[in-house]
């Protein structure tokens, strides 16, 4: 990198959610390895975000790298209309087999978002085929899928940047987010909003979109598995489909390969992405079962309106399979649980903290709501600092480490963490 590098990115390239007028600081890391982020002076960053959800199996992976060399010295790309190649019938025969059964049709794009408007595009010409068009979705407050059109439509209209898109994105239904937490006692009538909702509207309803237990970038919220499965005996009940965006909780996160399983229930449509290459290239999946497919085929339009130029880029299958050969052997499993474990007993005390409201564990998450908004800025720099790679946001500071950290940097992270309670000038006074 040149001296001036970071003068022109500030001056001339936007970051995620980033203003050019007023960007926060950006931090220049150079190359990253297992589970450090190496920075251009050298220092090195234990890293707790896996590049959002992404890097589960840490950076720089062997297996990943030489499945990607492999594949490129026989072809980079190749259009996907008219042609296939193995990396892409290899991935989608693992994801068929790998996934709950039933969902046995595959669509591959380029990112998760796109995942969504996929999903939502099946469901749509879905109903248009069966005869019956249907233009709404039921979505959860508090919910996140993405920033493409479609998908902020349903992202929670207050908590997402939905509302500055008001007046151009189609309108759907919303509901509350679900209130009890995934480890508190269910009541009955917890579900009441939820089965209301579906008798009112349930002739305008195309599908229910989910994410499936953890509400992610809506605040990281755990929420009860009986909310899942009522969700799914009411889509059942008036034949509604139900969508589960599992691309952030899917390939083992939550401590189970899909947090679909916590439920044990199947969508009818499944969006994959972000850990599906192992977090080394943008790719995506959506998944659905038999009946959507064929539905949409022997419509009068006669196929799936959907085709990107990259779809089922070869070198990001190759990845993605990659990626799933190293979960093969279920290691994945102990170490989530591992790092679930250690998370509890080491993260979960500082809910004694007084600047603490909220502490939670699921699986390789950690979550530490704070009472006061977090200054981003500030606490970022406090971070690199210390040694650690966090990316807090509202009032959440959280953890998603890669599931081969070792317990001594996870440890690094979370000391971190409880150090910087104890500095203000990180949050803003509330
Ligand atoms: N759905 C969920 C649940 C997500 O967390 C995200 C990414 N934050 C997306 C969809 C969108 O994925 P991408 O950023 O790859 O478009």
């Amino acid at each position: 990198m040149q001296a001036d590098d970071l003068a022109f990115d500030k001056r001339h390239i936007w970051h995620p959610y980033a203003s050019m007028t007023h960007p926060l600081p950006t931090y220049p890391v150079v190359s990253a390895d297992g589970y450090e982020l190496i920075l251009r002076d050298g220092r090195r960053l234990v890293d707790g975000m896996s590049s959002w959800w992404a890097a589960i199996h840490g950076y720089n992976h062997p297996v990943i790298n030489q499945a990607i060399k492999h594949q490129i010295s026989r072809m980079s790309h190749v259009m996907f209309g008219g042609i296939t190649h193995p990396p892409a019938i290899e991935l989608c025969r693992r994801l068929v087999t790998l996934m709950p059964s039933g969902l046995e049709c595959v669509f591959l794009a380029d990112s998760g978002s796109v995942a969504v408007e996929v999903a939502i595009k099946m469901a749509l010409q879905y109903w248009q085929a069966s005869g019956h068009p249907r233009y709404e979705f039921l979505a959860l407050r508090h919910g996140y899928h993405g920033d493409t059109c479609g998908a902020m439509a349903v992202c929670d209209p207050d908590n997402s940047m939905h509302s500055i898109y008001q007046g151009y994105l189609p309108s759907n239904r919303f509901i509350e987010a679900p209130k009890r937490s995934f480890r508190e006692a269910w009541k009955p009538g917890d579900e009441t909003s939820l089965s209301a909702l579906f008798s009112d509207y349930h002739q305008k309803i195309a599908a229910v979109i989910m994410e499936p237990i953890v509400q992610g970038a809506g605040g990281m919220r755990f929420y009860h598995p009986e909310y899942l499965r009522i969700a799914r005996a009411l889509c059942d009940r008036y034949g509604i489909l139900l969508i589960a965006d599992e691309i952030a909780t899917g390939f083992g996160r939550t401590g189970e390969w899909l947090a679909c399983h916590h439920a044990n229930i199947t969508p009818d449509i499944l969006c994959l992405g972000k850990a599906l290459t192992g977090g080394t290239m943008t790719l995506s999946a959506t998944l659905t079962i038999r009946r959507v497919a064929e539905t949409i085929s022997n419509s009068a339009v006669g196929c799936f309106m959907h085709g990107p130029t990259f779809m089922a880029n070869p070198l990001a299958c190759a990845a993605a399979n990659a990626s799933l050969s190293l979960l093969e052997d279920e290691s994945w499993r102990q170490r989530v649980e591992n790092i679930a474990s250690q998370l509890s007993r080491e993260l979960s005390p500082l809910i004694n903290h007084p600047m603490v409201s909220d502490v939670r564990v699921l699986g390789a998450i950690g979550v530490v709501e704070i009472k006061q908004t977090v200054n981003i800025a500030q606490l970022q720099h406090w971070f690199v600092e210390h040694g650690v790679w966090i990316r807090p946001f509202g009032h959440l500071i959280y953890l998603i480490p890669p599931y081969i950290i070792s317990s001594k940097a996870l440890t690094i992270l979370i000391d971190a963490i409880s150090a910087s309670l104890d500095e203000p000038e990180n949050f803003f006074v509330s």
